[in-house]
């Protein structure tokens, strides 16, 4: 009987890890071994208002001049080896250990954050041909992992892109605003209500301002940002 109970815990906590693909013990079941947690890379010090790495913990300078529409953006990791892997990983396959193990450790840092839960929690979306193309959308993976883990609801029928945005990539921040002021709408909101928006990785900031601009207009009090990850 109790070989059997030690058996079950076992298997339940050794599998592949997802970085270094050995046969591991998984801590609490999340499909990363301690040596590939160890390796992710800790955002650092950073504004406390947009994520952005800096060298000290106040608000930055563009946050103080032009405060964003969000409260507070929480990225635990830099967006960098190995991380940028796991990342991938998340939006390339629909698979769940991803989205299981990346999602748990991001509800776990939150946690011990002490942020306040939000009453809503909304992946940012993907445009529906994008969504087509690939798929799934990584971002509503994460929110569902999250929701589950914070004990908080999640809706990824809230807040919709019905408009394409041009390809980011060669933009910079200004330009990326530009291009997607309006692309974002929001089904109406319970107003004065707390919402969290999440994505994998916070690039310039562009996409969570201008989603948080748009459930601040469907009536969401305040607007946190969580993701996976900023841009060094
Ligand atoms: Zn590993
Ligand atoms: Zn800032």
């Amino acid at each position: 009987m109790v070989y059997k109970w030690l058996t079950s815990i076992q298997s339940s906590l050794t599998g592949p890890c997802l970085l270094c693909g050995g046969r591991c013990t998984l801590p609490d079941g999340l499909a990363l071994c301690d040596g590939c947690r160890n390796l992710l890379p800790a955002t650092g010090r950073h504004c406390p208002n947009c994520a952005q790495p800096q060298t000290s913990d106040a608000r930055c300078g563009p946050c103080q001049r032009h405060p964003p529409p969000f409260e507070r953006a929480i990225a635990p990791w830099l967006y960098a080896p190995p991380l940028d892997r796991l990342v991938l990983q998340l939006k390339t396959s629909a698979a769940g250990p991803c989205a299981h193990a990346l999602g748990g450790l991001l509800a776990r840092h939150l946690a011990a954050s002490g942020c306040e839960l939000p009453d809503l929690i909304v992946p940012v979306p993907l445009h529906a041909r994008r969504l087509r193309e690939r798929g799934f959308n990584q971002a509503a993976m994460l929110a569902r992992v999250l929701a589950r883990k914070l004990g908080v609801p999640w809706r990824a029928d809230v807040l919709l892109k019905p408009h394409e945005s041009a390809d980011q990539r060669r933009l910079d921040k200004q330009q990326r605003r530009r291009n997607l002021r309006g692309c974002f709408t929001c089904r109406p909101l319970p107003t004065g209500c707390h919402v969290a928006l999440v994505d994998d990785v916070v690039t310039t900031g562009a996409t969570a301002w201008a989603g948080s601009e748009a459930l601040r207009r469907a009536g969401a009090a305040r607007v946190a940002v969580w993701a996976l990850a900023r841009t060094p």
